[in-house]
């Protein structure tokens, strides 16, 4: 059985009173039927996990290192993650690997750091608009998926969430439609499947781009579409909470 989650990445948002009222927001709607975790950005991370301590909420960065400590000016490890209490870190997202060059093999040096570390990674798969227009968004995501499928270990699944994240739908809102993102979850899971049948069944596959309040419901309730990874919606709390009742 695969529980629903909502994953709020705060992106480059937010200030210290920002962060105590969104999660004072969240903490007190109480609890959700959905898991969820809220990603803010790495000055915020002790003060989130500090505010959200004895509630059900996780706390998690938006990147970590591939290397795990040493002259690395700028990087921050996910070992020193995990040592402040984040249980989880986004790796691979399209922001990321547009904007600072991440490849395939960076995120699968990363996603080793943050499972060793005992994190949760929720990695990142998506295509552009020109690769969708051109016909490619599966060889895309297949080929972002591959080296991780290849290269870590059943174990190592059980730690992993994958968002699909569409570029052209990300911070646009445009947002794919049920039946678009439903089509490439599937193919995510049949990818899943050709690794192995449990792994298929146990992975989270999160949907990301552009989702309110008002259309997780119908994105939701597509059978492989197991939560969501919301940026700009999740620094309001009625429409994150909106998201989560979802
Ligand atoms: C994201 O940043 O992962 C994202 C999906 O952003 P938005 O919800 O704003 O499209």
């Amino acid at each position: 059985m695969r529980r629903t989650l909502v994953a709020g990445n705060w992106k480059m948002n937010a200030s210290v009173e920002d962060t105590r009222a969104l999660l004072a927001g969240i903490r007190d709607a109480g609890e959700q039927s959905c898991e969820i975790a809220v990603f803010p950005p790495f000055p915020y991370l002790t003060l989130a996990v500090e505010l959200t301590a004895g509630s059900a909420i996780q706390v998690g960065a938006q990147n970590c290192a591939d290397q795990d400590s040493g002259a690395f000016t700028g990087e921050v490890s996910a070992a020193m993650l995990s040592d402040i209490g984040a249980s989880m870190v986004i790796l691979g997202h399209s922001e990321r690997r547009s904007l600072y060059g991440e490849t395939d093999a960076v995120v699968l040096e990363k996603t080793k750091k943050a499972l060793t570390s005992g994190l949760i990674a929720v990695v990142c798969v998506g295509e552009t608009l020109n690769e969708r227009q051109k016909g490619e968004e599966e060889v895309v995501v297949g080929r972002q998926l591959n080296l991780l499928l290849q290269e870590l270990s059943d174990a190592d699944w059980k730690n992993i969430v994958i968002a699909y994240e569409p570029v052209w739908a990300i911070g646009t809102g445009e947002t794919a439609t049920p039946e678009q993102a439903q089509a490439m979850h599937a193919y995510i899971r049949r990818l899943l499947a050709g690794r192995s049948a449990e792994i298929a069944q146990d992975t989270r596959v999160l949907y990301g781009g552009s989702v309110k309040a008002a259309n997780a419901v119908e994105l939701f309730s597509q059978p492989d579409i197991d939560g969501g990874l919301v940026g700009g919606a999740s620094l309001d709390v009625a429409e994150f909470l909106g998201i989560c009742r979802a």
